[in-house]
Protein backbone atom coordinates (compact mmCIF):
# COMPACT_ATOMS: atom_id res chain seq x y z
CA UNK A 1 0.00 0.00 0.00
CA UNK A 2 1.57 3.18 -0.84
CA UNK A 3 0.37 6.67 0.69
CA UNK A 4 0.57 9.09 -1.99
CA UNK A 5 0.10 7.00 -6.03
CA UNK A 6 1.45 9.39 -8.56
CA UNK A 7 0.76 8.04 -11.70
CA UNK A 8 2.85 9.82 -15.19
CA UNK A 9 6.77 10.18 -14.68
CA UNK A 10 7.14 13.48 -16.76
CA UNK A 11 7.59 16.51 -15.42
CA UNK A 12 4.20 17.60 -13.86
CA UNK A 13 4.35 13.85 -12.07
CA UNK A 14 7.72 14.06 -11.10
CA UNK A 15 7.12 17.79 -10.07
CA UNK A 16 4.34 16.53 -7.94
CA UNK A 17 6.38 13.78 -6.51
CA UNK A 18 9.50 15.91 -5.34
CA UNK A 19 7.16 18.21 -4.05
CA UNK A 20 5.14 15.89 -1.85
CA UNK A 21 7.76 14.02 -0.89
CA UNK A 22 9.72 17.37 0.71
CA UNK A 23 6.02 17.68 2.73
CA UNK A 24 6.91 13.88 4.10
CA UNK A 25 4.44 12.04 2.19
CA UNK A 26 5.53 8.63 1.05
CA UNK A 27 4.99 8.64 -2.85
CA UNK A 28 5.20 5.79 -5.39
CA UNK A 29 5.66 7.47 -9.27
CA UNK A 30 4.08 4.61 -11.68
CA UNK A 31 5.03 4.80 -15.75
CA UNK A 32 5.07 2.70 -18.73
CA UNK A 33 7.89 4.52 -19.99
CA UNK A 34 11.28 5.51 -17.37
CA UNK A 35 11.06 9.18 -16.37
CA UNK A 36 10.65 12.17 -19.20
CA UNK A 37 10.39 9.92 -22.22
CA UNK A 38 7.20 11.15 -22.70
CA UNK A 39 6.14 14.63 -24.08
CA UNK A 40 8.24 15.78 -21.60
CA UNK A 41 11.77 14.83 -23.91
CA UNK A 42 10.73 16.07 -26.82
CA UNK A 43 10.33 19.87 -26.13
CA UNK A 44 11.87 22.81 -27.01
CA UNK A 45 13.82 22.62 -23.71
CA UNK A 46 12.45 26.30 -22.60
CA UNK A 47 11.60 27.07 -19.35
CA UNK A 48 9.76 30.45 -20.01
CA UNK A 49 9.66 33.20 -17.62
CA UNK A 50 8.12 35.43 -20.37
CA UNK A 51 5.12 33.19 -20.81
CA UNK A 52 3.31 35.41 -18.66
CA UNK A 53 -0.01 35.20 -21.30
CA UNK A 54 -1.20 31.39 -22.27
CA UNK A 55 -1.28 31.14 -26.25
CA UNK A 56 -4.17 32.39 -27.12
CA UNK A 57 -6.28 31.31 -30.20
CA UNK A 58 -6.10 33.57 -32.78
CA UNK A 59 -9.22 35.43 -33.54
CA UNK A 60 -8.18 37.91 -35.91
CA UNK A 61 -10.21 37.30 -39.53
CA UNK A 62 -6.64 37.50 -41.20
CA UNK A 63 -5.16 34.92 -38.96
CA UNK A 64 -7.81 32.69 -39.26
CA UNK A 65 -7.62 32.90 -42.80
CA UNK A 66 -3.92 32.05 -43.26
CA UNK A 67 -4.54 28.81 -40.58
CA UNK A 68 -7.79 27.91 -42.71
CA UNK A 69 -5.75 27.97 -46.39
CA UNK A 70 -2.50 26.98 -44.86
CA UNK A 71 -0.83 29.65 -45.36
CA UNK A 72 0.98 29.80 -41.76
CA UNK A 73 3.58 27.57 -40.13
CA UNK A 74 2.34 27.75 -36.82
CA UNK A 75 -0.18 25.64 -36.82
CA UNK A 76 -1.71 23.29 -39.27
CA UNK A 77 -5.13 21.40 -39.04
CA UNK A 78 -6.88 18.06 -40.80
CA UNK A 79 -10.22 18.37 -41.73
CA UNK A 80 -11.34 14.90 -40.72
CA UNK A 81 -10.23 15.29 -37.48
CA UNK A 82 -12.07 18.44 -36.77
CA UNK A 83 -15.96 17.68 -36.48
CA UNK A 84 -14.52 15.83 -33.23
CA UNK A 85 -13.03 19.12 -32.45
CA UNK A 86 -15.14 21.87 -33.25
CA UNK A 87 -16.71 21.83 -29.49
CA UNK A 88 -13.02 22.06 -28.07
CA UNK A 89 -11.73 24.57 -30.12
CA UNK A 90 -15.18 26.72 -30.14
CA UNK A 91 -14.67 27.11 -25.69
CA UNK A 92 -10.89 27.96 -26.85
CA UNK A 93 -11.80 30.57 -29.32
CA UNK A 94 -14.22 32.28 -27.27
CA UNK A 95 -12.03 31.80 -24.11
CA UNK A 96 -9.78 34.04 -26.19
CA UNK A 97 -11.33 36.65 -26.39
CA UNK A 98 -9.35 39.77 -25.20
CA UNK A 99 -11.19 40.52 -21.70
CA UNK A 100 -10.96 36.65 -20.97
CA UNK A 101 -7.52 36.22 -22.15
CA UNK A 102 -6.35 38.85 -20.13
CA UNK A 103 -8.29 37.58 -16.91
CA UNK A 104 -6.92 34.12 -17.63
CA UNK A 105 -3.26 35.56 -17.73
CA UNK A 106 -4.01 37.17 -14.07
CA UNK A 107 -3.86 33.68 -12.97
CA UNK A 108 -1.08 32.45 -15.92
CA UNK A 109 1.52 34.63 -14.75
CA UNK A 110 1.36 33.90 -11.24
CA UNK A 111 2.37 30.35 -12.33
CA UNK A 112 5.21 30.96 -15.30
CA UNK A 113 6.16 34.43 -12.52
CA UNK A 114 7.76 31.78 -10.26
CA UNK A 115 9.03 28.86 -12.57
CA UNK A 116 12.55 29.58 -12.88
CA UNK A 117 12.48 29.45 -9.18
CA UNK A 118 10.90 26.85 -8.69
CA UNK A 119 13.14 25.26 -10.81
CA UNK A 120 16.13 26.59 -9.62
CA UNK A 121 16.69 24.68 -6.17
CA UNK A 122 15.76 21.13 -8.04
CA UNK A 123 18.55 21.91 -10.68
CA UNK A 124 21.00 22.46 -7.62
CA UNK A 125 19.71 19.43 -5.65
CA UNK A 126 19.63 17.15 -8.53
CA UNK A 127 23.28 17.84 -9.72
CA UNK A 128 21.75 19.07 -13.00
CA UNK A 129 23.53 22.37 -13.99
CA UNK A 130 25.37 21.06 -16.81
CA UNK A 131 21.54 20.74 -18.42
CA UNK A 132 20.56 24.48 -17.86
CA UNK A 133 21.12 27.32 -19.95
CA UNK A 134 20.62 31.07 -18.05
CA UNK A 135 20.83 33.18 -21.06
CA UNK A 136 17.48 34.06 -22.43
CA UNK A 137 15.30 33.34 -25.31
CA UNK A 138 14.97 35.17 -28.38
CA UNK A 139 12.85 35.53 -31.01
CA UNK A 140 14.95 36.14 -34.44
CA UNK A 141 13.01 38.72 -36.80
CA UNK A 142 14.64 38.58 -40.65
CA UNK A 143 13.09 41.89 -41.34
CA UNK A 144 12.85 45.84 -39.72
CA UNK A 145 9.39 45.37 -39.89
CA UNK A 146 9.16 41.86 -38.13
CA UNK A 147 11.40 43.22 -35.36
CA UNK A 148 9.84 46.25 -34.70
CA UNK A 149 6.41 44.03 -34.60
CA UNK A 150 7.76 41.55 -31.96
CA UNK A 151 9.62 44.69 -30.27
CA UNK A 152 6.28 46.45 -29.74
CA UNK A 153 4.84 43.19 -28.29
CA UNK A 154 8.11 43.08 -25.82
CA UNK A 155 7.25 46.63 -24.71
CA UNK A 156 3.28 45.78 -24.09
CA UNK A 157 4.94 42.67 -22.40
CA UNK A 158 6.81 44.99 -20.25
CA UNK A 159 4.44 47.59 -19.55
CA UNK A 160 1.90 44.60 -18.52
CA UNK A 161 3.27 42.51 -16.68
CA UNK A 162 7.09 43.47 -15.99
CA UNK A 163 8.75 40.97 -18.62
CA UNK A 164 12.27 41.99 -19.39
CA UNK A 165 13.86 41.97 -22.70
CA UNK A 166 16.25 43.34 -24.84
CA UNK A 167 16.56 44.23 -28.68
CA UNK A 168 19.55 42.87 -30.04
CA UNK A 169 20.47 44.14 -33.61
CA UNK A 170 21.43 41.89 -36.72
CA UNK A 171 25.17 42.47 -35.91
CA UNK A 172 24.63 41.97 -32.02
CA UNK A 173 23.03 39.14 -32.63
CA UNK A 174 25.94 37.98 -34.74
CA UNK A 175 28.32 38.70 -31.53
CA UNK A 176 26.59 36.87 -29.74
CA UNK A 177 25.64 33.43 -31.98
CA UNK A 178 28.11 34.01 -35.04
CA UNK A 179 26.40 31.40 -36.40
CA UNK A 180 23.70 33.24 -37.64
CA UNK A 181 23.89 34.27 -41.64
CA UNK A 182 24.64 38.12 -41.92
CA UNK A 183 21.98 40.71 -42.84
CA UNK A 184 19.03 39.60 -41.00
CA UNK A 185 17.02 42.63 -39.18
CA UNK A 186 18.01 41.30 -35.34
CA UNK A 187 16.04 39.57 -32.27
CA UNK A 188 14.06 40.88 -29.45
CA UNK A 189 15.42 38.27 -26.53
CA UNK A 190 13.53 37.59 -22.95
CA UNK A 191 16.23 37.84 -20.56
CA UNK A 192 15.29 35.86 -17.66
CA UNK A 193 13.88 32.62 -19.37
CA UNK A 194 15.67 29.66 -18.98
CA UNK A 195 16.11 26.55 -21.15
CA UNK A 196 17.79 23.08 -21.15
CA UNK A 197 19.91 21.36 -23.61
CA UNK A 198 17.81 18.19 -22.74
CA UNK A 199 14.36 17.54 -21.45
CA UNK A 200 14.43 14.30 -20.98
CA UNK A 201 17.56 13.76 -19.38
CA UNK A 202 16.65 17.07 -17.01
CA UNK A 203 13.23 15.40 -16.09
CA UNK A 204 15.60 11.54 -15.35
CA UNK A 205 17.51 14.22 -13.25
CA UNK A 206 14.83 14.95 -10.90
CA UNK A 207 13.68 11.81 -10.77
CA UNK A 208 16.90 10.54 -9.69
CA UNK A 209 16.64 13.07 -7.00
CA UNK A 210 13.52 11.47 -5.92
CA UNK A 211 14.63 8.07 -5.66
CA UNK A 212 17.86 9.57 -3.93
CA UNK A 213 15.49 10.99 -1.02
CA UNK A 214 13.80 7.12 -0.96
CA UNK A 215 10.76 7.78 -3.08
CA UNK A 216 9.92 5.03 -5.67
CA UNK A 217 9.33 4.53 -8.88
CA UNK A 218 7.68 1.95 -10.98
CA UNK A 219 7.63 1.25 -14.85
CA UNK A 220 4.24 -0.05 -15.68
CA UNK A 221 1.76 0.69 -17.77
CA UNK A 222 -1.78 1.51 -16.27
CA UNK A 223 -4.86 0.04 -17.26
CA UNK A 224 -7.36 1.48 -14.42
CA UNK A 225 -8.35 3.61 -11.46
CA UNK A 226 -10.87 2.40 -9.51
CA UNK A 227 -12.04 3.48 -5.30
CA UNK A 228 -11.64 1.01 -3.04
CA UNK A 229 -12.30 0.91 0.36
CA UNK A 230 -9.04 1.83 1.63
CA UNK A 231 -8.65 4.48 -1.05
CA UNK A 232 -7.47 3.89 -4.79
CA UNK A 233 -6.78 0.30 -6.49
CA UNK A 234 -4.41 1.63 -9.46
CA UNK A 235 -4.62 -1.15 -12.09
CA UNK A 236 -1.45 -2.09 -13.97
CA UNK A 237 -0.03 -4.62 -16.09
CA UNK A 238 1.73 -6.52 -13.25
CA UNK A 239 -1.44 -6.41 -10.69
CA UNK A 240 -3.11 -4.02 -8.28
CA UNK A 241 -1.09 -1.16 -6.71
CA UNK A 242 -3.38 0.07 -3.20
CA UNK A 243 -2.64 3.88 -2.52
CA UNK A 244 -4.72 6.39 0.04
CA UNK A 245 -4.70 8.84 -2.35
CA UNK A 246 -3.76 9.19 -6.38
CA UNK A 247 -1.99 11.83 -8.31
CA UNK A 248 -3.03 11.59 -12.35
CA UNK A 249 -0.56 13.80 -13.95
CA UNK A 250 -0.55 11.46 -17.16
CA UNK A 251 -0.51 14.40 -19.66
CA UNK A 252 -2.03 13.95 -22.85
CA UNK A 253 -3.07 10.50 -22.09
CA UNK A 254 -5.11 12.05 -18.63
CA UNK A 255 -8.32 12.61 -19.90
CA UNK A 256 -8.39 8.75 -21.34
CA UNK A 257 -7.54 6.97 -17.77
CA UNK A 258 -10.66 9.46 -16.72
CA UNK A 259 -13.19 8.36 -18.74
CA UNK A 260 -14.14 5.41 -16.97
CA UNK A 261 -14.65 7.37 -13.89
CA UNK A 262 -17.51 9.20 -15.63
CA UNK A 263 -15.01 12.57 -16.02
CA UNK A 264 -15.06 14.21 -20.12
CA UNK A 265 -12.32 16.45 -20.20
CA UNK A 266 -12.55 18.62 -22.68
CA UNK A 267 -8.84 18.52 -23.77
CA UNK A 268 -7.21 19.77 -26.97
CA UNK A 269 -4.29 17.99 -28.25
CA UNK A 270 -1.91 19.81 -30.03
CA UNK A 271 1.07 18.04 -31.60
CA UNK A 272 4.46 19.19 -32.06
CA UNK A 273 7.38 17.34 -33.74
CA UNK A 274 10.93 17.86 -33.26
CA UNK A 275 14.01 17.04 -35.62
CA UNK A 276 17.88 16.95 -35.05
CA UNK A 277 20.58 18.32 -37.52
CA UNK A 278 24.06 18.71 -37.60
CA UNK A 279 25.47 21.92 -37.20
CA UNK A 280 28.85 23.78 -36.43
CA UNK A 281 29.15 24.84 -33.29
CA UNK A 282 26.47 26.05 -30.80
CA UNK A 283 23.91 28.81 -29.88
CA UNK A 284 24.03 30.65 -26.92
CA UNK A 285 19.80 30.10 -26.51
CA UNK A 286 17.00 28.48 -28.13
CA UNK A 287 15.32 30.72 -31.27
CA UNK A 288 11.95 31.39 -32.28
CA UNK A 289 12.11 31.93 -35.85
CA UNK A 290 9.10 34.84 -36.44
CA UNK A 291 7.54 33.98 -39.64
CA UNK A 292 8.16 30.39 -39.70
CA UNK A 293 6.68 28.89 -36.10
CA UNK A 294 9.56 27.31 -35.02
CA UNK A 295 11.94 27.20 -32.33
CA UNK A 296 15.90 25.98 -32.99
CA UNK A 297 18.10 24.88 -30.02
CA UNK A 298 21.55 23.31 -30.12
CA UNK A 299 20.64 20.40 -27.69
CA UNK A 300 22.52 17.07 -26.57
CA UNK A 301 21.59 15.24 -30.40
CA UNK A 302 22.38 18.23 -32.16
CA UNK A 303 19.87 21.53 -33.35
CA UNK A 304 16.46 20.58 -32.25
CA UNK A 305 14.03 21.96 -34.56
CA UNK A 306 10.52 22.18 -33.05
CA UNK A 307 7.64 22.32 -34.56
CA UNK A 308 3.99 24.52 -33.56
CA UNK A 309 0.31 23.37 -33.84
CA UNK A 310 -0.73 20.65 -35.66
CA UNK A 311 -4.44 19.73 -34.82
CA UNK A 312 -4.92 16.11 -35.77
CA UNK A 313 -5.87 12.57 -34.07
CA UNK A 314 -3.58 11.48 -30.99
CA UNK A 315 -3.16 8.23 -33.00
CA UNK A 316 -3.12 9.83 -37.06
CA UNK A 317 -0.30 9.30 -38.80
CA UNK A 318 2.60 11.79 -38.97
CA UNK A 319 2.12 14.98 -40.98
CA UNK A 320 6.18 16.21 -41.52
CA UNK A 321 4.86 19.39 -43.56
CA UNK A 322 5.55 22.17 -40.24
CA UNK A 323 8.87 20.51 -39.80
CA UNK A 324 9.82 20.25 -43.44
CA UNK A 325 9.00 23.66 -43.54
CA UNK A 326 10.59 24.79 -40.50
CA UNK A 327 14.00 22.78 -41.56
CA UNK A 328 13.94 25.18 -45.05
CA UNK A 329 13.43 28.49 -43.04
CA UNK A 330 16.05 27.10 -40.51
CA UNK A 331 18.64 26.47 -43.21
CA UNK A 332 17.99 29.92 -44.48
CA UNK A 333 19.40 31.43 -41.39
CA UNK A 334 21.56 28.98 -39.96
CA UNK A 335 24.50 26.22 -41.54
CA UNK A 336 22.75 23.53 -40.68
CA UNK A 337 24.16 20.02 -42.02
CA UNK A 338 22.53 16.97 -42.15
CA UNK A 339 19.23 15.50 -40.66
CA UNK A 340 20.62 13.32 -37.65
CA UNK A 341 19.13 9.48 -38.31
CA UNK A 342 15.92 8.68 -36.73
CA UNK A 343 15.32 11.65 -34.48
CA UNK A 344 12.55 12.91 -35.64
CA UNK A 345 10.12 12.31 -32.89
CA UNK A 346 5.83 13.61 -32.02
CA UNK A 347 4.02 14.70 -29.01
CA UNK A 348 1.09 16.20 -27.93
CA UNK A 349 0.80 19.21 -25.77
CA UNK A 350 -2.30 18.46 -23.38
CA UNK A 351 -4.26 22.12 -23.64
CA UNK A 352 -7.07 22.82 -21.78
CA UNK A 353 -9.66 25.43 -23.37
CA UNK A 354 -9.61 27.76 -20.39
CA UNK A 355 -5.72 27.64 -21.31
CA UNK A 356 -5.23 26.83 -17.84
CA UNK A 357 -3.59 23.05 -16.26
CA UNK A 358 -6.36 21.47 -13.93
CA UNK A 359 -4.64 21.18 -10.56
CA UNK A 360 -6.22 20.06 -7.11
CA UNK A 361 -9.24 17.36 -6.24
CA UNK A 362 -10.99 15.21 -8.46
CA UNK A 363 -14.36 17.01 -8.41
CA UNK A 364 -16.57 13.89 -7.81
CA UNK A 365 -14.06 11.40 -5.69
CA UNK A 366 -12.33 11.86 -2.75
CA UNK A 367 -7.90 11.30 -2.62
CA UNK A 368 -8.27 11.68 -6.34
CA UNK A 369 -6.18 14.66 -7.78
CA UNK A 370 -5.34 16.08 -10.79
CA UNK A 371 -1.82 17.95 -11.84
CA UNK A 372 -2.37 17.67 -15.92
CA UNK A 373 -3.47 20.06 -18.95
CA UNK A 374 -0.07 22.47 -18.91
CA UNK A 375 -0.31 22.99 -22.53
CA UNK A 376 2.82 24.24 -23.75
CA UNK A 377 4.56 25.04 -20.64
CA UNK A 378 4.80 21.87 -18.76
CA UNK A 379 7.93 21.40 -18.91
CA UNK A 380 8.39 24.98 -17.42
CA UNK A 381 5.69 24.46 -14.74
CA UNK A 382 5.89 21.20 -13.74
CA UNK A 383 7.67 21.86 -10.32
CA UNK A 384 5.47 24.87 -9.71
CA UNK A 385 2.17 22.56 -10.15
CA UNK A 386 4.09 19.92 -7.89
CA UNK A 387 4.18 22.50 -5.35
CA UNK A 388 0.94 24.14 -5.52
CA UNK A 389 -0.73 20.33 -5.69
CA UNK A 390 0.86 19.38 -2.62
CA UNK A 391 0.22 22.43 -0.83
CA UNK A 392 -3.75 22.03 -2.22
CA UNK A 393 -3.60 18.49 -0.90
CA UNK A 394 -2.54 19.62 2.44
CA UNK A 395 -5.36 22.25 2.94
CA UNK A 396 -4.27 25.42 0.43
CA UNK A 397 -7.77 27.22 -0.85
CA UNK A 398 -7.03 30.57 -1.73
CA UNK A 399 -7.89 32.22 -4.70
CA UNK A 400 -5.11 30.57 -7.05
CA UNK A 401 -6.03 27.10 -5.60
CA UNK A 402 -9.45 27.75 -6.88
CA UNK A 403 -8.54 29.12 -10.06
CA UNK A 404 -6.31 26.03 -10.92
CA UNK A 405 -8.61 23.44 -9.46
CA UNK A 406 -10.29 21.02 -11.86
CA UNK A 407 -13.13 22.81 -13.71
CA UNK A 408 -14.86 19.59 -15.61
CA UNK A 409 -17.99 17.57 -14.31
C1 LIG B 1 6.53 20.06 -29.68
C2 LIG B 1 6.38 20.51 -28.25
C3 LIG B 1 7.19 21.55 -27.77
C4 LIG B 1 7.04 21.98 -26.45
N1 LIG B 1 7.89 22.94 -25.96
C5 LIG B 1 7.84 23.27 -24.64
C6 LIG B 1 8.79 24.15 -24.07
O1 LIG B 1 9.74 24.58 -24.72
N2 LIG B 1 8.65 24.49 -22.76
C7 LIG B 1 7.63 23.99 -21.98
O2 LIG B 1 7.53 24.38 -20.83
N3 LIG B 1 6.76 23.09 -22.49
C8 LIG B 1 6.84 22.72 -23.78
N4 LIG B 1 5.97 21.82 -24.30
C9 LIG B 1 4.92 21.27 -23.43
C10 LIG B 1 5.47 20.24 -22.48
O3 LIG B 1 6.33 19.35 -23.15
C11 LIG B 1 4.33 19.47 -21.86
O4 LIG B 1 3.36 20.37 -21.33
C12 LIG B 1 4.85 18.63 -20.71
O5 LIG B 1 5.88 17.79 -21.15
C13 LIG B 1 3.75 17.82 -20.12
O6 LIG B 1 4.34 17.11 -19.05
P1 LIG B 1 3.54 15.98 -18.37
O7 LIG B 1 4.37 15.45 -17.27
O8 LIG B 1 2.17 16.47 -18.07
O9 LIG B 1 3.37 14.90 -19.56
P2 LIG B 1 4.38 13.79 -20.07
O10 LIG B 1 5.78 14.23 -20.07
O11 LIG B 1 3.81 13.24 -21.33
O12 LIG B 1 4.25 12.69 -18.94
C14 LIG B 1 3.09 11.90 -18.82
C15 LIG B 1 3.55 10.50 -18.54
O13 LIG B 1 2.41 9.69 -18.29
C16 LIG B 1 2.70 8.41 -18.76
N5 LIG B 1 1.46 7.67 -18.97
C17 LIG B 1 0.39 8.06 -19.69
N6 LIG B 1 -0.56 7.12 -19.66
C18 LIG B 1 -0.07 6.12 -18.90
C19 LIG B 1 -0.57 4.85 -18.51
N7 LIG B 1 -1.79 4.44 -18.89
N8 LIG B 1 0.21 4.06 -17.75
C20 LIG B 1 1.43 4.46 -17.35
N9 LIG B 1 1.97 5.63 -17.69
C21 LIG B 1 1.22 6.47 -18.45
C22 LIG B 1 3.45 8.64 -20.06
O14 LIG B 1 4.23 7.52 -20.40
C23 LIG B 1 4.28 9.87 -19.74
O15 LIG B 1 5.60 9.55 -19.35
C24 LIG B 1 6.07 21.38 -25.62
C25 LIG B 1 5.30 20.33 -26.09
C26 LIG B 1 5.44 19.88 -27.39
C27 LIG B 1 4.62 18.73 -27.88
Amino acid sequence: MAEIAVIGAGMAGIGAALALQARGHEVLVLDRLWPGEGTSHGNAGLIQAEAAEPYAMPRAPAQLFAIATGRTNDVVWHPRSLPGELPVLWSYFRRSAPKRHAAISEVYRQLTGRAVADHAPVIAEAGAEALIRRTGFGEVAETGAALEATAREAERMRDRHGIASRVAGGTELRAEDPAFREGLAGAVIWRDSWSTTDPGALTAAYARLFKARGGRVARVGVTGIVPDRAGWSVATETGLVEAAQVVLAAGPWSAQLLKPLGYRIPMLLKRGYHGHFRMEGELSRPYFLTGHGVVVASMARGLRITTGAELTGQEARRDLRQLVRGEAAARAVLPLGEAVPDSIWHGHRPCLPDMIPLVGPAPRHDGLWFDFGHGHHGLTLGPTTGILLAEMMEGRDDALARALSPRCR
